[in-house]
């Protein structure tokens, strides 16, 4: 077992949320993204990127915005496992996390981080020390983007300047659609796994 999971494991009844355990690691060539929005106790966006064998994860109140230069809080959260990619669903409401999720867009990004030389850095190691840019290649986000920590447990999630100037902003997430099954979040409430 992973041990990096051990936080996502600890807060979850995996014998009565769908919501999987992390038991298989899987990896093409290029690392992973993935956002959900989740119909919680507060409607937010999940932003994972994969880190080598986890998803690492923030919180999105806002959702991401495709506009450059839109700032959006990211709270970090715990790591999860890479299938958490594909998890789309019911949580039982008084489960963690309890309330509707669905996958609004995932697909491969591409690692740019670099130091002040232009040089380029490891990827974990610039979400250490709080600075990481990445070129984001999925179904909706397409483009630059850049995660930078500004206060001890604040992250900015931001779309660097690139590319079209007028993005969308960021999506109603009552009336978004799943990049995986064009259900909607009151879908797939009602359909369950459907
Ligand atoms: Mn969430």
């Amino acid at each position: 077992m992973n041990e990096r999971l051990r936080t996502y494991r600890a807060k979850r009844d995996f014998g009565r949320t769908r919501e999987p355990e992390g038991r298989n690691g899987s990896g093409g060539p290029a690392p992973r993204f993935v956002v959900q929005i989740h119909d919680a106790s507060t409607m937010h966006f999940d932003f994972r990127l994969q880190v080598g064998d986890v998803l690492k994860s923030w919180s999105v109140p806002k959702g991401p915005s495709d506009v450059p230069k839109d700032k959006r809080l990211a709270v970090p959260t715990e790591d999860h496992p890479l299938e958490y990619e594909e998890f789309e669903g019911v949580i039982p409401a008084d489960e963690y996390g309890g309330g509707t999720v669905i996958v609004w867009d995932h697909g491969t990004y591409e690692p740019l981080s670099h130091d002040r030389q232009g040089r380029p850095v490891d990827f974990a190691e610039s979400l250490e020390r709080g600075h990481a840019t990445f070129r984001l290649h999925g179904a909706k986000l397409r483009g630059q983007y850049a995660l930078t920590r500004f206060r001890e447990d604040d992250w900015l999630l931001v779309k660097t300047a690139e590319g079209r100037k007028r993005g969308h902003g960021t999506p109603n997430p009552r009336r978004a659609r799943s990049v995986m099954s064009g259900r909607t979040l009151a879908q797939v409430a009602a359909e369950g796994e459907g």
